[in-house]
């Protein structure tokens, strides 16, 4: 057993067309670990200290993360590239996937902060998931132990209104339903997972899933920045002693998760239609955020009064995405989060921030997923 904390880091994205066309300001700076944030000066709000503008002091708030990634200008020499995240996100995730864990990462921020492009990237600009499938095929590719045999198996699934659809089978336009298996733990019933022999084919897949995604969104009137992608690839590590003539079979599962734009989640504005509509979309994403306090809670022992055990409650089952990603939150995975900010949203970027604290407290417990004689 390996216990740890959830691994946090912020990545921080460059203005856009729009906040440049404004003149928005940067309200973001990054010192080492650390992500500094600056009340903008005309904003006025819940805790904005009047007297403290008057005298002309800055509202300042800074926060440390396991690392603050600075993508904000492509011309400054710290700028973060998509390889950066992946030699310090990926490489790690690969190590860990190898040794027999769970892992998953995630990605968390409003809509145009930088999740998909970090994620899955933009043309050439490949994100954490292209670049983590291909070196997995160099590793397997590399092996030269010939006790081992691997297979790699991939799904690509939405979630979108508590919905469940097969971004990998479009075909399948029906709701897939999770249940739960004893041992293994909450899975979509009849997902497909394919089997893929080489980046190639994953980027394949990849691709088609992306644009049952987008299709999908055209057709049902909603956009991707309100539902969740999660793409799972599953390594299978046989290994056969010549010894004992037993064999031995390790299963990783890695889960690399789009969530959909933090906003909804504590959007105001909404009434009516709207609102109703919101809350369903956004029930997996209020759950996920009972899920980390109640798990952050748990870790840092600071329950409420009466509560049995630190730990008692955390509603999981509450939706699909949180049971579904069970075991990667208080669970058995070895987890991070990406939580991508914009540089001039104040209170959206404050949000995430304080999101991203409370995450940082979580503590897994991942276990090799090892099964003799299969
Ligand atoms: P989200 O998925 O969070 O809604 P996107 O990943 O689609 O947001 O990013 C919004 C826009 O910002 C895209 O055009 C993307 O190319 C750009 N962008 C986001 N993050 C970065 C970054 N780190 N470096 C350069 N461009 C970025
Ligand atoms: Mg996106």
């Amino acid at each position: 057993t390996s216990g740890g904390n959830i691994k946090v880091v912020i990545r921080c994205r460059p203005l856009n067309s729009r906040e440049l066309v404004r003149g928005a300001k940067c309200l973001i700076r990054m010192e080492g670990n650390q992500t500094i944030i600056t009340r903008p000066t005309d904003a006025t709000g819940p805790g904005n200290s009047k007297a403290a503008a008057r005298k002309g002091e800055e509202d300042v708030k800074s926060f440390t993360f396991d690392k603050s990634y600075w993508s904000f200008d492509k011309n400054d020499p710290n700028y973060a590239t998509q390889v950066h995240l992946y030699n310090d996100l990926g490489e790690d995730l690969l190590n860990h996937a190898f040794g027999g864990y769970n892992t998953c990462i995630f990605a968390y921020g409003q809509t145009g902060a930088g999740k998909s492009y970090s994620m899955m990237g933009y043309g050439e600009d490949k994100g954490i998931i292209p670049l983590t499938c291909c070196e997995l095929f160099n590793r397997i590719d590399r092996n030269c132990d010939n006790t081992v045999t691997y297979q790699v198996q991939v799904s690509y699934i939405q979630i979108y209104n508590e919905r469940v659809r097969d971004l990998l089978n479009p075909k399948n336009k029906g709701n897939l339903k999770v249940r739960e298996h004893p041992t293994l733990g909450p899975y979509v019933e009849d997902l497909s997972k394919l089997i893929v022999n080489s980046f190639q084919d994953i980027e394949y897949l990849m691709d088609e899933g992306n644009k049952a995604r987008a299709v999908a969104a055209t057709n049902m009137n909603e956009t991707s920045s309100r539902s969740h992608a999660i793409f799972t690839l599953i390594l299978t590590q046989k290994r056969h002693d010549a010894e004992t003539k037993m064999d031995t079979e390790k299963v990783s599962r890695i889960s690399l998760v789009d969530l959909a734009g933090s906003e909804r989640a504590n959007s105001t504005g909404a009434t009516g239609a709207r609102l109703k509509e919101g809350a369903n979309i956004n029930k997996s994403l209020t759950t996920f955020g009972k899920v980390i306090a109640s798990l952050a809670d748990a870790s840092s022992g600071t329950s409420r009064k009466g509560a049995k055990k630190a730990d008692s409650f955390v509603p999981y089952r509450d939706s699909v995405l949180t049971w579904l990603l069970k075991d990667s939150f208080g669970g058995n995975s070895k987890t991070a989060m990406i939580a991508a900010i914009s540089p001039t949203d104040y209170d959206e970027t404050l949000s995430t921030l304080r999101y991203a604290d409370a995450v940082k407290r979580i503590k897994n417990k991942a276990v090799v997923n090892e099964d003799p004689n299969v």
